[in-house]
């Protein structure tokens, strides 16, 4: 029996100690079509054979908002969750009503005098206020997009290489995504907090993490516990992705005091189950992880439909670390774009999406775990 242990882990294992991505934990129900194999080059130059997911652009296993509250008397269940500080803070009539002095600035007064708050409130506002150069009318509001500004049956597209190659030097992430939850949600890059306040705007995320951005739908900036979980059979915090690389992601580590000894730079570290992969970080940091240890695929707005993933030459054209990793969809932004790209708003498809109702979508997965929370210290091995 220990035998048939060791033989498993093996056989989980690829050369390098790194683990081959597996399609079926992503839920079905996120999905447009199947996974497939096709050929791709990753951001170092390896060409490889990569997953081509596409999946809805909104979530189908928890609800999507809401992100702004009405009046500045309304109470935590009406508005979403902000960061600043290292921290989430709650979005609540309260909030808004004090931002100007949370802020010290003046300037940011987003509601009215009768107390109703000024928000985003059409999809044309939602594509004004989003843009860097904030139109005038939208600035000193709280913004918000909602589902039913999405194109209809909008999609996207991931290309993950089934093997994740591991890179001599950690890379800095991809400005398009850094991974896809098994629920079909992009983890995007940091939301540009700094553009969006010098506009003396807000622009919340929901409580689980996510906002709206029209160009490629809901996705999140922070882990709070919302989108489906793949527990581990050992107690290792579950898994909730895969970052473009390939790399799982996890939860934070249970002790998460011990995470700056135990976690590398990129916030991962290696074990023999799992091989190499990273655990996100706290919400109250924008962020889910800090670089990649492996060359990362493709994202695409939309299905990319006849286009192949050749991460390098995003990279040759803007330089290291910035660009979209690929061609296509996003040749209509700028190099500045990060705040193109957070500019939620821009441009044209907008639509309503249907399956944003959907509750409780199954997973397709084959391996179903067992109980694993036991937790305390037994998980300690694992977290090497
Ligand atoms: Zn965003
Ligand atoms: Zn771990």
């Amino acid at each position: 029996m220990g035998v048939g242990l060791i033989v498993l882990a093996c056989e989980q294992q690829s050369e390098g100690g790194t683990v081959s991505v597996d399609p079926t934990l992503f839920l079905e129900d996120a999905l447009v079509g199947d996974i497939a194999e096709e050929s791709c080059t990753l951001s170092g130059g390896t060409k490889t054979t990569c997953y081509r997911i596409t999946v809805k652009s909104t979530p189908v296993d928890h609800q999507a908002g809401p992100w702004c509250p009405k009046t500045i008397s309304d109470g935590d269940q009406a508005g979403g969750i902000w960061p600043e500080g290292g921290k989430i803070n709650n979005v609540d009539g309260a909030f808004i009503k004090n931002l100007a002095a949370f802020y010290s600035d003046d300037e940011r007064k987003l509601y009215r005098d009768d107390g109703s708050v000024r928000v985003t409130d059409s999809k044309e506002a939602c594509a004004a206020a989003a843009r860097p150069d904030v139109d005038e009318d939208y600035q000193s509001s709280c913004f918000q997009c909602l589902p039913s500004y999405l194109e209809e049956g909008m999609v996207n597209t991931y290309i993950i290489p089934i093997k994740p190659v591991k890179q001599t030097t950690p890379g800095q992430l991809a400005r398009t995504a850094v991974g896809l939850a098994l629920n079909g949600v992009n983890f995007d890059p940091p939301t540009p907090t700094d553009a969006i306040l010098s506009a003396h705007t807000l622009a919340p995320f929901d409580d689980c993490g996510g906002h709206i951005n029209l160009n490629h739908g809901y996705h999140y900036h922070a882990h709070t516990g919302c989108p489906t979980e793949m527990a581990q059979a050992d107690a290792h915090t579950p898994m909730i992705g895969y970052a473009l690389d390939g790399f799982p992601l996890h939860t934070r580590l249970k002790e998460q005091s011990a995470e700056e000894s135990r976690l590398d730079q990129c916030r991962g570290h290696s074990d023999e189950t799992r091989g190499y992969h990273y655990h996100v970080a706290d919400p109250g940091s924008n962020s889910f992880i800090d670089c990649f240890q492996g060359e990362y695929g493709c994202s695409f707005e939309r299905d990319g439909e006849g286009q192949t993933c050749d991460a390098t030459s995003m990279n040759n054209r803007r330089g290291p670390g910035g660009p979209p990793p690929c061609e296509g969809e996003r040749k209509t932004r700028r190099p500045d774009d990060e705040a193109v790209k957070e500019s939620h708003f821009a441009q044209p498809h907008l639509k309503p999406c249907t399956d944003t109702s959907q509750k409780h979508a199954k997973h397709n997965h084959k391996h179903i775990e067992e109980n694993h929370e036991h937790a305390g210290k037994s998980h300690m091995h694992a977290e090497s």
